[in-house]
């Protein structure tokens, strides 16, 4: 996600077909198959989602858990969604709440026990009459209710738009020795974890609707004065779509993906497409091709500057113009950095916001019509951050500079940006001037091969960077994340 806040003047804004089925030691993936049915007068929905469940773990399962996060837009997840600087932003019409509810779940055809857990209700735990070995698959069909919220964010409705985002119950990742990841939803950062897995879904919605959304074998049928459009999605790692009354549509072609622009307020549109065709172009042959293809560039109404999702990027339209080629370049980055290459957002979020950010500033050198040079995105992240620690210092007392930390752990919205993002992007300045541009773009490249499809850690990402780029760098990743890397300031 691109920030884009008014929170003191800390923000860094003005800084300035391959592998997709049948690879032979990939493990089996889990298979959802969603339908959606949308209510447009009263922003509800009723949906069912199928997931053909594997075992992948060296684990016998007696449960299953599922990530409820429409839940975190309930009453009783009131203050999880949005810091309280951003509230008026997310909620122009007053709080609003929305959530989910599960009315039915059935395992292997039998209804089974389930409840809900953990805060908010943000879990749900199927219980298991047979236990599921390692390698075992088993069908698990939950029916459910959705109530979007008015509010500009993932999941809710605006003026202009409806985001379907993190809607439907997804399960949880096993760790081996660590078990289910089950942290919550959480104002700061993007709160997800999730592994890939393969997709179909159908949307049902009125026919003044236009759908904006990414996959293969996209096809709508007409049913009376409504629309069912359905498309598969193979190795994502989530799904996502967005309704609009208003959307146009261009879209154009980037290395043999289509890039879809949906947009109802932008007075630049051709040239918003060119920006997203360009970062295609770019990311793919600086760090790997792009495994999909087809990426939809969504504009919407929502709190922050963006958001990234498998194959879908959604692009605020709060964000100012001048702004608006950053964002959609940022948001693009991700589909490498979280999108392909996955990770822990929680409790990781360096891995891919930080890396996302320089990738950024790579783009932006390698395009000098935007006039925004990388040692000026460079040199403005290192006076907002010194910024930062000065201010902070003062109100606060003391900072906390370290960035690997889970996202409950930073204290305010302002910690969280200028270390991630702002940190984070002078951190990996450090690593290019230390490799060197050259040797830095191969090792992401074979980084981006290694762990395509996968989820990386901290310490296989600095084991991984050591090894390829012949250099030991434990203690250079150390002493920048865990804050001891100083900058001296006035
Ligand atoms: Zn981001």
């Amino acid at each position: 996600m691109k920030k884009v806040c008014a929170i003191f003047l800390l923000i860094v804004l003005l800084m300035p077909a391959f592998f997709l089925s049948g690879c032979e030691d990939k493990p089996a993936l889990n298979s959802y198959q969603i339908s959606v049915n949308f209510d447009s007068q009263n922003k509800t929905a009723q949906c069912v989602c199928t997931v053909d469940y594997v075992n992948n773990t060296s684990n016998a399962f007696d449960y299953l858990l599922f990530h409820l996060y429409p839940n975190a837009f309930s009453q009783q997840g009131e203050g999880l969604v949005c810091s309280p600087a951003n509230e008026t932003k997310t909620y122009p019409n007053g709080i609003s709440y929305g959530g989910i509810q599960i009315d039915g779940v059935q395992v292997g055809g039998k209804q089974a026990q389930f409840t809900l857990q953990g805060e908010a209700d943000m879990l749900l735990k199927v219980s298991l009459e047979n236990q599921l070995f390692p390698d075992e698959r088993v069908q698990v069909e939950m029916q459910f209710a959705l109530v979007l919220p008015n509010a500009n964010h993932r999941f809710g409705y605006g003026d202009d738009t409806v985001n379907f985002a993190n809607f439907y119950p997804i399960a949880c990742v096993y760790r081996d020795g660590e078990g289910f990841a089950t942290d919550g939803y959480i104002a700061n950062g993007d709160p997800f974890f999730s592994d890939v897995a393969n997709y179909v879904v159908s949307v049902d919605y009125p026919q003044s609707y236009i759908l904006a959304c990414s996959g293969t074998d996209k096809t709508t049928a007409l049913d009376g004065d409504r629309n069912i459009t359905t498309f598969s999605n193979e190795k994502v790692r989530d799904v996502s779509f967005v309704l609009s009354q208003n959307f146009n549509m261009i879209s154009a072609k980037s290395r043999g993906c289509e890039i879809e622009y949906y947009f109802f307020d932008d007075g630049n549109a051709q040239n918003s497409l060119e920006t997203a065709v360009k970062a295609m172009e770019f990311y793919s042959q600086s760090f790997g091709d792009y495994p999909y293809s087809s990426l939809a560039v969504v504009q919407t109404n929502f709190v922050h500057g963006g958001m990234e999702y498998p194959r879908l990027v959604m692009i605020s339209n709060s964000v100012a113009s001048e702004d608006y080629a950053y964002v959609i370049a940022h948001e693009i980055a991700h589909q490498w950095w979280y999108g392909v290459v996955g990770n822990d957002e929680y409790n990781h979020a360096w891995l891919d916001e930080s890396l996302t950010e320089f990738s950024t500033a790579l783009f932006f050198e390698n395009y000098p019509e935007y006039n925004i040079s990388y040692n000026q995105i460079i040199s403005g992240a290192e006076a907002n951050y010194k910024f930062f620690l000065q201010i902070y210092k003062k109100i606060q007392g003391d900072v906390d500079t370290s960035m690997l930390r889970p996202l409950d752990e930073f204290a305010t919205e302002p910690e969280y940006v200028n270390n991630i993002y702002t940190r984070g992007i002078l951190m990996f300045d450090a690593l290019k001037n230390q490799l060197g541009s050259k040797k830095l773009t191969s090792t992401l490249k074979a980084y981006f091969k290694q762990y395509a499809f996968k989820n990386v850690s901290s310490d296989e990402f600095i084991e991984f960077f050591s090894a390829k780029a012949g250099a030991k760098l434990q203690k250079f990743f150390d002493s920048w994340l865990n804050g001891d890397v100083v900058f001296v300031y006035a």
